[in-house]
C-alpha cells in the first residue's frame, strides 16, 4: 500500500477522502471521535504546504437533502485546524470545482455530502473523473468507507496518484496483524445480533485461533442448534444447520468454543423491566435472552485468561438498554486487564463499551470502521486497500 511516506505534497493540491460520517443532534455534532481521528493526516499535508480539499459521506441521504449537510462538521472542524472553510455545493458540480481552484498553500476546503450526488455508490466513473479534477493527487484516510467500491473511495483512486492517510495505515497494518502470524493463544469474540453477519469472519477466523467466545443475539442460535430452550430469544432458523457446521468444523481444528452458561433474562426489552436468570438452554417463553449471566461473564474472563491475542466485535447483550449492557461491559473489562495482549476491537457498539468504560488505551487498537474491519478479517483486503496497491 503506497503511505504519506511515499508523498512529497509541498505546494500540491490534495483530494482527501475523510470519514465524517459523525452522528449529528439538534445541527451539531455529538461525537468529534472521527474528526479528531483525521487530523494528523490533515496536519501532515498542512506542514508540507499543500492545500487540501475534503470529501466525505454523511448517513444515508437519497440526493441533496439538508438534513445531511456536512455544514456542522466545517463548524467543527474549524474549531481544531485553520483556514477551514466549507463549499455548500454537490462535489461534482463545476461550482465545487470553481470554489477549489484558487485554494492556496494552507488552506482547506470542505466539500459538501458526496452522497448528494447520484453517481457516487454507483461509482459512476463519470462522476470519479469530475472529483479527479479537485485534486493533483489523492489520499485515503476513511478507513470505516474502505469496503465500498464508491466514486469518492475507488473510483477516484483508479484516476490520481493515490496514497493511504495515517489513519487508514494504521487500521490495516493493525487489522493485518490478526490474519497474519498472529501470537497465540489467539482468541475472538463475538456477539451482536445475528450470525449471519459474521460467517465470513467466523470461517476465515477459525482456522487462526484457539478460542471462540459467542454473546449476544447470536449465541441463541447456536443453543438452538445444540437443542437448547431459548424461549423467545432471537434466533435465525435458517441457519441452525449452519451454526451446527461451524461448531462441528471449530471441534475439527481443535477451537474451543464457549457459549453463554447463564443469561439476563425479560420479558421485554426496556430499561429497567424485570429480569430474571435461567441457564442458557432453558429460557422458558416468555422470556428472551438480553445479556450474558454472570456466570457466564466469569467463565468468558476466565477464556481469556493468558490469551496473547484477542479480538473483540459485537456487544454480548441489547447494550443500548441498561440493564442489558452489563455482560458487555464485564468483557470489556475482561479484555483491558490482561498484560502483553495484541488486542483489537470493531464495531460500532463494542467500541462504544470500550470508550464507556474508559478504557480505550488498554486496547491495543481500537477500530474506527465496524463494517471494514469485518470485511477485512473476512477477505484479507478491501477495494479501498487494493486501489491503493
Ligand atoms: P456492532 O455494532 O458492535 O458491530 P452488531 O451491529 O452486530 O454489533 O449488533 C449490535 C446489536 O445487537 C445491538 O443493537 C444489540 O441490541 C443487539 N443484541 C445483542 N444481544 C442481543 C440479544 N440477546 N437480543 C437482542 N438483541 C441483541
Ligand atoms: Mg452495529
Amino acid at each position: 500500500m503506497r503511505t504519506l511516506q511515499d508523498l512529497d505534497a509541498r505546494g500540491k493540491r490534495v483530494l482527501v477522502r475523510v470519514d465524517y460520517n459523525v452522528p449529528l443532534k439538534d445541527g451539531a455534532v455529538q461525537d468529534e471521535t472521527r474528526i479528531l481521528e483525521s487530523l494528523p493526516t490533515l496536519r501532515h499535508l498542512l506542514d508540507q504546504g499543500a492545500s487540501l480539499v475534503l470529501l466525505s459521506h454523511l448517513g444515508r441521504p437519497k440526493g441533496p437533502d439538508p438534513k445531511y449537510s456536512l455544514a456542522p462538521v466545517a463548524e467543527a472542524l474549524a474549531r481544531h485546524l485553520s483556514g477551514v472553510r466549507f463549499v455548500p455545493h454537490a462535489p461534482g458540480s463545476e461550482e465545487a470545482f470553481r470554489a477549489v481552484e484558487a485554494l492556496g498553500p494552507g488552506e482547506v476546503a470542505l466539500l459538501e455530502n458526496v452522497r448528494f450526488e447520484p453517481g457516487e455508490e454507483k461509482n459512476d466513473p463519470d462522476l470519479a473523473a469530475r472529483y479527479a479534477r479537485l485534486g493533483e493527487v489523492f489520499v485515503l484516510d476513511a478507513f470505516g468507507s474502505a469496503h465500498r467500491a464508491h466514486a469518492s473511495v475507488v473510483g477516484v483512486a483508479r484516476l490520481l496518484p493515490s496514497f493511504a492517510g495515517f489513519l487508514m495505515e494504521r487500521e490495516v497494518r493493525a487489522l493485518a496483524r490478526l490474519l497474519r502470524d498472529p501470537e497465540r493463544p489467539y482468541a475472538v469474540v463475538l456477539g451482536g445480533a445475528k450470525v449471519s453477519d459474521k460467517i465470513g469472519v467466523i470461517e476465515n477466523l477459525l482456522p487462526r485461533i484457539d478460542r471462540l467466545l459467542i454473546g449476544g443475539a447470536m449465541a441463541f442460535t447456536f443453543l438452538k442448534a445444540l437443542g437448547g430452550e431459548v424461549g423467545k430469544s432471537l434466533v435465525e432458523e435458517d441457519r441452525l444447520e449452519l451454526a451446527k457446521d461451524l461448531l462441528r468444523r471449530a471441534e475439527a481444528l481443535g477451537v474451543r468454543v464457549y457459549l453463554p452458561q447463564d443469561v439476563v433474562a425479560a420479558e421485554r426489552i426496556e430499561a429497567g423491566v424485570e429480569t430474571r436468570v435461567f441457564p442458557a438452554d432453558a429460557i422458558p417463553i416468555p422470556y428472551m435472552g438480553l445479556d450474558i449471566g454472570p456466570k457466564t461473564q466469569a467463565a468468558f474472563a476466565e477464556a481469556l485468561a493468558g490469551v496473547r491475542t484477542v479480538f473483540w466485535n459485537g456487544p454480548m447483550g441489547v447494550f443500548e438498554v441498561p440493564p442489558f449492557d452489563q455482560g458487555t461491559l464485564a468483557v470489556g473489562r475482561a479484555i483491558a486487564a490482561l498484560e502483553g495482549v495484541y488486542s483489537v476491537v470493531g464495531g460500532g457498539d463494542s467500541v462504544a463499551a470500550v470508550n464507556r468504560l474508559g478504557l480505550k488505551e488498554r486496547f491495543t487498537h481500537v477500530s474506527t470502521g465496524g463494517g471494514a474491519s469485518l470485511e477485512y478479517l473476512e477477505k484479507g483486503t478491501l477495494p479501498g486497500v487494493e486501489v491503493l496497491e
